[in-house]
């Protein structure tokens, strides 16, 4: 389908840097936009952008001006953490992390005034984060401030939320739980010490509460979840949800710490997934949403793979072919024919408990 699509990065977004040692690697946006530079897909109908830096007044769409304050103070000092050990407070941060929520913004507002249908903020996603609180290397939640950005400066009522990281969309989530903004989450769920995995939350019965009841959809994956069971889990459950929501747009958080190669998280998906779902998306947000679809990064924690994961992803969204045909057969991962007849039985366990969770509350 024809359309103009976004590409949002700017040089500050490398200042979102937590040291040499921490596994996120700002590096992967740059990355980014050079491989998609190499694909030679930018032209008249697909751009680079570079958003301005929020205000703090955007932030405060979400956070908490308490919250914010503390957050400028500590990454001014350099010192210390923002959250319980995983998220330092170092010099810049605050600034990069304006500069990711200016992103995020600036995707919806090209969607919105109409110069663009599709948008994808490379460093945007921030999921974990909260109104009062940095939590997984996020410190302001862009996903759901570009949500509140939507209601409140376009006037949409309808919004939903897709999350593909490998970990639950918790901050989002949170933020949202009381009303009626569709967010979906798949994610990996338990299986490490002690049978715990980060953020530990995200089971079925997690639906949201009052008028957001049936609003929070949580599908809790098993370690070593692969392409074809995630893909069932996704299109039984995705789709029915959003044809009958019918979003006004459509946000989907899409890290790519799912891949089978990253260290984090223990999930086993190759581009083959990337592809599949963000094409599903595609065309459900030109059959309901005006085509209106705006992506966020996230996770994704192997770095020669994050790109290559990335930039699958946006030539399908952006529906254009690669001028260099040698880089874009390196873009995907060799098919993978594994099977797995344990994890599949688990996977349609979940499936089946997430139907009869929240399916009926929306008629389905
Ligand atoms: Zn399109
Ligand atoms: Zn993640």
């Amino acid at each position: 389908m024809a359309g103009r699509t976004a590409f949002l990065y700017h040089d500050d977004y490398l200042g979102y840097n937590f040291g040499p040692s921490h596994p996120l690697k700002p590096k992967r946006y740059e990355d980014t936009l050079e491989l998609l530079q190499n694909l030679g897909i930018f032209d008249d109908m697909v751009k680079h952008y570079q958003p301005p830096r929020a205000s703090e007044e955007d932030l405060m769409l979400v956070h908490s001006q308490e919250y914010i304050q503390r957050v400028k103070r500590q990454c001014e000092k350099g010192a210390g953490y923002l959250d319980y050990g995983d998220t330092p407070a170092r010099r810049g941060i605050y600034e990069a992390s304006c500069a990711k929520v200016g992103g995020s913004i600036l995707g919806a507002d090209l969607i919105m005034r109409g110069d663009v249908n599709h948008a994808f903020n490379v460093g945007g996603g921030l999921h974990h984060a909260t109104r009062d609180s940095a939590a997984g290397f996020c410190v302001f939640n862009d996903v759901a401030i570009a949500a509140r950005h939507l209601q409140q400066r376009h006037d949409l009522e309808r919004i939903a939320i897709v999350d593909v990281d490998g970990h639950h969309g918790d901050g989002t989530q949170r933020i949202f739980y009381k009303e009626p903004i569709l967010t979906i989450s798949l994610h990996r769920y338990g299986g490490g010490f002690l049978g715990r995995f980060y953020p530990g939350t995200g089971t079925v019965d997690e639906i949201g509460e009052g008028a957001g009841k049936g609003y929070s959809v949580n599908v809790p994956l098993p370690v070593g979840t692969f392409n074809e069971a995630y893909l069932e889990a996704f299109n039984e459950i995705v789709p029915p949800l959003l044809e009958e929501y019918e979003p006004e747009i459509l946000l989907n958080q899409f890290g790519v710490d799912t891949h089978y190669q990253d260290p984090l998280v223990g999930l086993a998906l190759t581009t083959k997934s990337y592809v599949e779902v963000s094409s599903v998306l595609h065309h459900l947000a030109h059959e309901f949403s005006s085509g209106r679809y705006l992506i966020f990064g996230g996770g994704g924690y192997e770095p020669s793979n994050v790109s290559r994961c990335w930039a699958a992803m946006f030539i399908t969204v952006a529906g254009v072919r690669a001028k260099n045909e040698d880089v874009y057969r390196e873009l995907f991962d060799r098919e993978m024919k594994y099977q797995n007849p344990e994890i599949s039985r688990r996977v349609r366990k979940i499936i089946k408990d997430v139907k009869n969770t929240v399916f009926p509350i929306h008629g389905l």
